[in-house]
């Protein structure tokens, strides 16, 4: 019987202590960072809904928002609108049907969000957008509509960096000694601000360094990484890859398409005489593997545990009435309506940092 208390006294007092370091483990987590992060919103609901589930980009943008909403305490329910806009607007009327109290929309065609943003309006709820910006007469027409993004010209010139100061670094990538950077480039989706923008400031960073450039070929592969090896197969083909003297990507999906193309013609697999510079943008996890083996010339970290975070933070805070402001959602506000998150540039040298 002794022996059986004393037993029990370890297993309580073990228990007790492990409740003890719980506590401690979530009070730490929830008073760090941000000012909001003490907020708990419990019966807080949002809906939202993301343009389609199978993008790598917004798969880690859906990770990073129900981890910050399970943070807060809060109920995130997430939708694939499977790339359907008229899918998204019945999600939404769903949502507002069963009452939600926020919604954090993804559009899948960027200059619909008008009609998205009435029915909200209708119900006076907080609509916060991400990651496909709305045109602004739709952003001014509500006084409870946000935008999260990143600002797509600072990634265009981020990746002509890369590319401009590798031509430097190796004077060997002008294959043809012309002084001219030969490059096909592989764009994201039409109408959608990362692929225009992206695609035009790539290019200035590159003339900015004081290199001249010529475009080969251009076309979209839709960010995505299958279509982006057929596409870059037809480059080869259409100009023969000995021509190619870089490869711009608008998204690391089709960066990664892109060295498998090159890959199935023996080049980028660690021969140095066989290597064509190719760069995308965002940072995601297999991109940097490429880095890691040399395949992938660079990157561009775009914040996709921010934008999550800043996302669920603003719909929090709106549906609790509270002003969207730096204090109340932890990431600077700007004209009220927009937080815009960094891009940064990932080199041989950072890449490691980013790697998980
Ligand atoms: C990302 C792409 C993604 C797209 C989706 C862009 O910001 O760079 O990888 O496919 O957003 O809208």
């Amino acid at each position: 019987m002794k022996r059986f208390k004393s037993l029990l006294t370890i297993v309580m007092s073990a228990a007790i202590v492990a409740t003890m370091a719980g506590c401690g483990a979530n009070k730490s987590a929830s008073s760090g960072g941000d000012a909001q992060t003490s907020t708990k919103s419990s019966n807080t609901l949002i809906g939202s809904a993301i343009y389609k589930f199978d993008d790598t980009f917004m798969t880690g943008v859906r990770t990073a928002m129900e981890g910050e909403a399970k943070e807060k305490g809060s109920t995130i329910e997430l939708v694939d609108s499977q790339n359907k806009q008229p899918t998204q607007n019945e999600q939404v009327d769903t949502f507002i049907t069963k009452g939600v109290n926020a919604l954090a929309i993804n559009p899948v065609d960027r200059t619909a969000a008008g009609p998205i943003i009435e029915k909200a309006k209708a119900k006076k709820l907080p609509i916060v957008f991400l990651n496909r910006e709305p045109e602004k007469a739709d952003m001014d027409s509500y006084d409870k509509v946000w935008y999260v993004g990143a600002h797509a010209e600072q990634s265009g010139t981020l990746s002509g960096q890369l590319i401009a100061d590798y031509f430097k670094a190796h004077p060997e990538a002008d294959k043809n000694h012309d002084g001219v950077v030969q490059y096909v480039m592989l764009q994201g989706e039409p109408g959608h601000q990362d692929a225009t923008l992206r695609t035009e400031y790539s290019i200035k960073a590159i003339e900015a360094a004081g290199l001249k450039t010529q475009k080969l070929a251009a076309d979209t592969a839709m960010w995505d990484k299958a279509k982006a090896t057929d596409l870059m197969k037809a480059f080869m083909t259409g100009q023969g890859v000995d021509k190619i003297e870089a490869v711009l990507c608008n998204n690391d999906d089709m960066a990664l398409g892109a060295v498998e193309a090159l890959k199935a013609e023996g080049y980028n697999k660690g021969d140095a005489s066989k290597y064509i510079p190719v760069v995308g943008v965002d940072a995601t996890a297999p991109a940097l593997q490429a880095m890691k083996e040399g395949s992938l010339l660079g990157t561009v970290l775009n914040d996709a545990q921010n934008q999550g975070k800043a996302t669920v933070n603003i719909a929090l805070a709106a549906a609790q009435g509270k002003e969207i402001n730096k204090e109340n959602v932890g990431f600077d506000v700007t004209d009220g309506k927009y937080v815009w998150i960094d891009y940064v540039k990932v080199t041989q040298d950072n890449y490691k940092d980013y790697l998980k």
